[in-house]
């Protein structure tokens, strides 16, 4: 298996969401300095760009010429953010997960690593394939699963693996229904990691926490 892990609500859960909560409001403040106006009207362009345009980012790329590396300069600035837990225990878990494990994220890489190194899971992860390597075009686009696996053909033979003929041997584990779909049309296993969705049946497996991933008997299959 080639495992996939989105990052944020996936490798830490709700129950850590004031994590995303302090990037979220690194986020509407960065909208607020680039269109003006107060907090509030802020946040509700930004609520706007996230239905239109699939993240806020994409809404200010296309409506103000944002560029995407001042936007994630401005919003991963540590010291107004709050990262996950230690989690010795998720380490061991993603550890015994045969196969190579990469985190595919809509972040840009410096906001998934500098949180794997709080929760002290890094040496579990054996890349990060960000939104910058996406040319700042993420999931759901299915230009970002081409991607993906267009870099998994490069990144795995590098490693001595093979890229997998059976694209059901690749997983993706992920909180957003939206973003297992275009995972799902190109035969990927998609496990929904979340407590609060429920599964359609096209969902391979869902689980409420990444904890629970042992319980599915996908792990274990080489
Ligand atoms: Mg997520």
């Amino acid at each position: 298996m080639v495992w996939l892990f989105d990052y944020d609500l996936t490798l830490y859960g709700t129950e850590e969401r004031y994590v995303i909560n302090s990037l979220d409001h690194r986020i509407s403040m960065f909208v607020q300095k680039t269109v003006g106006g107060d907090f509030e009207s802020a946040h509700k362009i930004r609520t706007d760009y996230l239905e239109r345009f699939g993240t806020t980012l994409a809404g200010l790329m296309a409506m103000n010429g944002t560029d995407p590396d001042d936007f994630f300069d401005f919003i991963h600035e540590p010291e107004f953010l709050t990262y996950p837990k230690k989690a010795p225990e998720k380490l061991a878990l993603l550890q015994s997960l045969e196969g190579p494990r990469f985190v595919f994220t809509n972040g840009r890489h410096d906001w998934s690593e500098a949180g794997m190194a709080h929760m002290g899971i890094a040496p579990a992860i054996d890349g990060v394939f960000d939104l910058k390597l996406l040319d700042w075009i993420g999931k759901p686009h299915d230009s970002a699963y081409e991607k993906m696996e267009a870099w998994l053909t490069q990144k795995l033979p590098a490693m001595g693996l093979a890229m997998p003929a059976d694209p059901r041997e690749i997983v993706l584990l992920e909180d957003s229904l939206r973003n297992l779909e275009p995972a799902h049309r190109r035969g990927w296993t998609t496990v929904l990691v979340n407590p609060d969705v429920e599964a359609p049946d096209w969902v391979d497996f869902r689980i409420p926490h990444l904890m629970n991933l042992p319980e599915l008997d996908l792990v274990g299959k080489a």
